[in-house]
């Protein structure tokens, strides 16, 4: 396996990401304090200071957290009383059109923007019916959808916006902070994310009521000892990942600032490769690069699943974001709006694009590897 020669980096399995940890001293005081409080979850210390912290951190006013994101998304459905029909986009991950499922929401698949590969706006007007209710983008990538034109056709049927902003921690696009935008934003703190709490999520909403709903939701419904509410789950963050919350947030603008440095070694070493295209090119210094995506296009001399095994053969392991596009999962592939002819752009970006290795401390050595496998003609 292990070719001679190959710088020692080289050699060992590179994955598409490495969680990023604060100092292990660090954390330990906050574990001290936890077994001292012996509060470990229901609204405790750590999960209010954090909860504030990260409101301040994100530039918003009202964010709650949750055990994941998967499970802010669910409930920002709930929330909402999102029901009938919501327009989506395929190009992203499953839990995105899952949250639709669980509400018991039929999701209606909309293609996306060439360049961007977020939901396109164009698109979305036609696809509604009397049944819609809501629409449900990704700021894929970290990019910032098109979020006033969204917002003027949402306004234009009546229809909420409910944004998965799983990829977008700390982004700004040129209209500002995306979380400012929509009815809801569902976040992501899982273990391979930009900023991570080992698993987490949060929901940022519009005013105080929102986040008393969303408050009662993610703890069963319970208002007070003895009321219910409503039907709700339990997604409620706990105390140990409420705490290292708190200390990542000390680190997470210099583990960005270190992506970014990776993000420009990808770009320079790739710069003079022939039909290969960096999709986070002109992005670097207002996406968060949690992810270094290319797209393989027709003149490269191999297609992208070729270059894919390439790379593995190498121990370097990147990955198809996304692919397949969820429209093509069982659970959706029957519904009208998933033919692969009513999404040609995600369907052609589903097969194209590959992720590359992105992490703070990813080594140069491997992306010079990388960069010289990928120019191999
Ligand atoms: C990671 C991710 C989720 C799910 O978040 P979890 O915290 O893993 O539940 C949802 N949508 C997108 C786009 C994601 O990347």
């Amino acid at each position: 396996m292990n070719a001679p020669g190959l710088p020692l980096a080289a050699l060992r399995q590179v994955y598409v990401t490495k969680p990023w940890l604060p100092p292990l001293e660090a954390f330990i005081p906050y574990l001290e304090q936890i077994w001292d409080n012996r509060v470990l979850t229901n609204s405790g210390p750590f999960h209010q200071r954090f909860e504030q912290a990260l409101a301040e951190h994100l530039g918003v006013e009202h964010l709650s957290l949750f055990s994941n994101g998967t499970l802010a998304l669910v409930t920002a459905l709930q929330a909402l009383r999102i029901s009938g029909e919501v327009i989506t986009t395929p190009y992203s991950f499953v839990a995105t059109a899952h949250s639709l499922l669980w509400n018991g929401i039929k999701p209606v698949f909309v293609d996306v923007d060439p360049v961007t590969l977020n939901l396109d706006p164009a698109r979305i007007e036609a696809a509604i019916t009397p049944q819609t209710t809501a629409i449900m983008p990704v700021h894929c990538y970290g990019r910032p959808c098109d979020v006033e034109a969204i917002q003027r056709i949402a306004d234009i049927y009546n229809l909420r916006v409910i944004y998965d902003a799983a990829h977008a921690f700390g982004v700004r696009g040129t209209m500002g902070n995306p979380l400012d935008y929509g009815d809801m934003s569902a976040l992501s703190f899982h273990a391979t994310k930009v900023f991570n709490t080992f698993e987490g999520g949060a929901i940022v909403c519009r005013d105080a009521k929102a986040k008393t709903r969303i408050d009662h939701l993610k703890n069963f419904g319970f208002v007070d000892e003895t009321t219910v509410v409503a039907p709700g789950i339990n997604g409620k963050m706990n105390e140990f990942s409420s705490a290292l919350g708190l200390l990542q947030l000390q680190h997470v603008d210099e583990a960005i600032r270190r992506r970014r440095e990776i993000a420009r070694a990808w770009l320079a070493g790739l710069a003079d490769v022939r039909g290969i295209r960096c999709l986070q090119a002109g992005q670097l210094d207002s996406t968060n690069n949690g992810y270094f995506p290319v797209m393989v296009e027709p003149e490269y001399p191999i297609d992208r699943d070729a270059l894919y095994q390439r790379l593995k053969d190498a121990g370097i392991h990147p990955r198809r974001y996304f692919y397949p596009l969820i429209s093509e999962f069982p659970m959706y592939r029957g519904l009208p709006s998933a033919a692969p002819n009513n999404l040609p752009v995600a369907t052609a970006a589903a097969r194209r694009v590959l992720c590359l290795p992105i992490y703070p401390d990813l080594e140069p050595s491997v992306i010079e590897r990388a960069c010289e496998l990928i120019a191999a003609r």
